[in-house]
């Protein structure tokens, strides 16, 4: 039997997961994966030192993203596969990515504040620098640190979940700007997990566009979700991808591989190993 099994959604330190590149190549190691694709939030900053790494394991990479955007004002989490790390106009939408989190953040902290949880809005300034994504998590966890939340469900629960009263969806990046920019770079964009997504006839209007693929396999997903979310692929002559959207400590009970491709789907989406 083929063992080959390739988790292609996970994050690093250099969006809000709590591994760096080298312990996530590792752990992929231990836990018996052959091939990985990382996918930061609106960051390939990981690559430089996990390609590294990964040929040291014996680790199979394809190159991956994960952008936040916006369709029709709800939130849409698109899936960048087999891109070229080094093209110019990719490189350039991350960058805007960060300057858009940057004015975001602030807001998300001015609202905060004005509820009596004092932030200092310098606190991220050197991480955006360096060319990490600062997001809702790491908020969340100086909400703890500082005491006023007990963690950091209760952070997005009470305070900076979708909806909640400090929370605040910044400019958003169009769907149909991201997956240009994924195509551009030579990539395949992917709807990130529509099992998450309510409004399933946003998601019928969503695959409209031209998405290369479909995340069917998730995390803990039931597989008769899975399943329904594959009928549609093949229906639509799309991919399928899979992975475990695996953050480290930040997000406990999901571990690195609980969901993965076999070697096919791997292949399918990938031509260029890093
Ligand atoms: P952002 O990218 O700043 O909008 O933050 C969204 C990220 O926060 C998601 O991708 C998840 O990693 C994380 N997140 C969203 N909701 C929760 C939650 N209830 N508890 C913990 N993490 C969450
Ligand atoms: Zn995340
Ligand atoms: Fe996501
Ligand atoms: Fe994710």
């Amino acid at each position: 039997m083929n063992s080959f099994r390739a988790d292609l959604h996970c994050h690093t330190t250099f969006s809000d997961g709590t591994t760096t590149p080298e312990e996530l190549i590792k752990l992929a190691k231990e836990v018996g994966l052959s091939a990985l694709s990382i996918t930061d939030h609106d960051s390939t900053g990981a690559y430089e030192r996990a390609i590294i790494a990964a040929k040291k394991e014996g680790i199979i990479l394809g190159s991956g993203v994960e952008f936040s955007s916006s369709n029709q004002e709800m939130s849409v989490h698109i899936l960048g596969y087999d891109f070229d790390l080094a093209d110019a106009g990719l490189n350039a939408f991350c960058h805007r990515h960060i300057e858009r989190r940057r004015n975001r953040n602030l807001r998300i902290i001015e609202k905060l504040s004005a509820r009596g949880m004092e932030i200092d809005p310098t606190y991220f300034e050197s991480e955006a620098e360096k060319g990490l994504t600062i997001g809702r998590p790491h908020i969340a966890q100086i909400l703890v640190e500082k005491g006023y939340v007990r963690s950091i469900q209760e952070a997005f629960k009470q305070w900076i979940g979708d909806g909640r009263p400090c929370f605040d969806p910044g400019t958003p990046f169009s769907a149909d700007e991201t997956i240009e920019v994924i195509h551009t770079a030579g990539g395949k964009a992917f709807l990130a997990h529509p099992h998450l997504m309510k409004d399933h006839n946003a998601i019928y209007r969503l695959l409209e566009k031209p998405f290369d693929g479909i995340e069917c396999y998730y995390s803990k997903c039931l597989p008769s979700k899975e399943k329904k979310w594959m009928k549609i692929a093949e229906k639509k002559g799309l991919l399928i991808s899979g992975g475990s959207d695996y953050h480290g400590a930040i997000k406990p009970g999901i571990p690195l591989g609980c969901s993965w491709v076999g070697q096919a789907t791997f292949e399918a989406i990938f031509q260029r190993k890093l």
